[in-house]
């Protein structure tokens, strides 16, 4: 299956600093405020930003005996970056794209044991690190050997340490010259995002410089489509939109951080999602466009405080990464009065951010198609594949394969899952649509195991590492799984089905419960509790193969819930 829009061009082995930045040809644009810090009101303009990231390429690029810190992606150098969204943490980024150093990206929500692993997985040979999350960084370091002084803070002052922003003074103050744009090819790492993929453990997805140039060419021609097709025109005023979704997620990564500039947009920073501070932002800095994700949608037309919030500013909203109910739609467009659009979507981090995008109405002679994802990105071909292996046919539900310019180079160091997931050209999603023969795509459910709560993935196999690594031997078998629970109808909870063990005997299997209850809330980010409880069982169901069936699991919960 193709893409209804228009292709793009052939990827060229070019830095994506160029079109991220928009620095090239763009020297005479008028100025104008880029970024606003919702809570200090703390503002960059674009011209102050494009400094920074010149400037920030020098610091972090230039040779030590010029005073930089000497980085480069081919010395095997990669930075880590752990911090919740913050004004300084956009130029970082982009100062590294343009030296060709790729960056990882680790979760703020993180616990010690989720740091360790994302630091054991990517291995940074740097880390720029928020103030308050400092002592965390700095015991999780210490296990992988990175040394206290390559840990710098990002944003802030913390006595002793080099912020970013200390770096680039430095280079300031001593005229040191400006490092070049490094040249790179199509396939050159740009950074390691976070997934769980289809199973196991979160990896590290490596997105090259051709997949950021690609998702950035898709997205034009997008634009372009809906201008020519609606007789839109791009907006005369400078919009506002509100960056309250992480930007170490692709999907707040790219909406608020890579996507470039295309067309001048003033980004509203909080440092991460809260109803009363998201209210609160809005009205403030009257924000025009507020992109979310559905558990945040059901928290907000839940709240209280959405009555009293003066939301007239809000023109568009866009929900994505989780599929959207539409009673919750209907809610929002009683309280939001100004709200024209929801542009609904379908992506995975294995693709830099989208797959698919839903076209407005009127496009290629579609009508409103309201609950679709819309169809595929420029550029994009699919299959849907049947369990037989098959392909299916209109209407019939089928596993996404994708393949176009932005499907991810592989897994960080994970050969095994990569081969896996990344087979002949092909993204294997773990993610069942099917078409309406138009070229249109509709959701129907996930097949991988990895739950979606709150828009971030959660690798059942994650928690159960945890449960099995209590020191107390309390279990000899376990499985978790997605049960009903969830803030929205589609959203699971992981629920733990363990065995018990003679220490979990003699402790009893009520205390037992409690105790690893306790402890996955002490070593997991609150989104990983199990909110769907856990259980004693005899034993857990398996193929003769060893694979566990999580689904006989799950349907004897579901059954048994729905008895009288
Ligand atoms: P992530 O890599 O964290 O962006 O998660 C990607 C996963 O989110 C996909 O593989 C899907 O399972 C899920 N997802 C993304 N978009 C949608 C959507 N529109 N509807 C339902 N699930 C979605």
């Amino acid at each position: 299956m193709k893409s209804l829009y228009p292709p793009v061009p052939p990827i060229p082995d070019e830095n994506h600093h160029y079109w991220m930045s928009g620095i090239r040809g763009q020297d005479n644009i008028a100025d104008y405020v880029l970024h606003i810090d919702a809570l200090s009101g703390r503002v960059r303009t674009r011209k102050e930003f494009n400094e920074l990231v010149l400037d920030g390429a020098t610091a972090l690029g230039a040779p030590v005996a010029q005073g930089g810190l000497g980085l480069s992606g081919e010395a095997g150098d990669i930075v880590g970056v752990y911090s919740t969204n913050c004004l300084d943490y956009i130029p970082l980024m982009h100062s590294l794209i343009a030296i060709a150093t790729p960056f990882a990206l680790i979760s703020s929500f993180s616990t010690p044991f989720e740091l360790s692993h994302a630091l054991r997985t990517a291995k940074p040979t740097r880390l720029f690190v928020q103030p308050n999350l400092l002592s965390k960084a700095l015991s999780a370091a210490s296990e992988i050997g990175l040394p206290s002084d390559r840990i710098y803070v990002l944003e802030g002052h913390v006595e002793g340490r080099r912020s970013f922003a200390d770096m680039v003074h430095y280079i300031r103050e001593n005229k040191t010259a400006r490092e070049p744009v490094r040249a790179v090819t199509k396939d050159t790492l740009a950074y390691l995002v976070f997934s769980s993929g289809t199973s196991g453990l979160p990896k590290a997805v490596m997105i090259s410089h051709g997949n950021l140039w690609f998702t950035i060419q898709a997205y034009i021609v997008v634009l372009q489509e809906q201008l020519k097709h609606t007789q839109q025109v791009p907006p005369s005023t400078i919009s506002r939109m509100l960056a309250a979704l992480p930007f170490h997620h692709s999907y707040g990564l790219h909406m608020f951080c890579l996507r470039g500039f295309l067309f001048p947009m003033t980004y509203v920073i909080l440092p991460k999602w809260g109803t009363k501070s998201v209210l609160e932002a809005i009205s403030k800095y009257k924000v025009t466009v507020f992109p979310m994700v559905p558990s945040m949608l059901h928290q907000l037309v839940n709240s209280k405080l959405l009555d009293k919030a003066d939301l007239s500013s809000v023109q568009q909203v866009m929900c994505g990464a989780a599929a959207t109910p539409g009673d919750l739609v209907k809610k929002l467009r009683k309280s939001v009065p100004g709200f024209q659009e929801f542009m609904e979507g379908y992506g995975l981090s294995e693709v830099t951010v989208s797959a698919c995008l839903k076209p407005p109405p009127g496009i290629y002679g579609l009508e409103s198609i309201m609950g679709s994802c819309g169809t595929l990105l420029p550029g994009m071909e699919a299959r849907l594949v049947k369990d037989d292996g098959s392909e299916a046919g209109v209407n019939e539900p089928g596993e996404i394969w994708l393949r176009g310019g932005n499907v991810a180079l592989g897994y960080y160091g994970d050969e095994q899952a990569t081969k896996e997931t990344f087979v002949d050209g092909w993204l294997r999603t773990g993610d069942k649509l099917k078409t309406d023969g138009r070229n249109i795509l509709y959701f129907v459910e996930r097949v991988k195991d990895t739950l979606k709560i709150s828009g971030v993935q959660v690798s059942p196999t994650e928690i159960e590492n945890v449960i099995r690594a209590h020191p107390g031997n309390l279990i000899m078998d376990i499985s978790v799984a997605g049960v009903s629970g969830g803030r929205t109808s589609d959203e699971k909870v992981p629920r733990a089905w363990v065995v018990l063990s003679d220490e979990g005997t003699n402790l009893g299997a009520e205390k037992t419960l409690k105790t690893l209850q306790q402890w996955v809330e002490k070593n997991l980010s609150r989104y990983k509790w199990l909110r769907g409880g856990l259980e004693v069982v005899d034993e857990i169901p398996k193929l003769p193969t060893g694979k566990v069936l999580r689904r006989v699991l799950q349907d004897r919960y579901e059954q048994r819930l729905r008895l009288p």
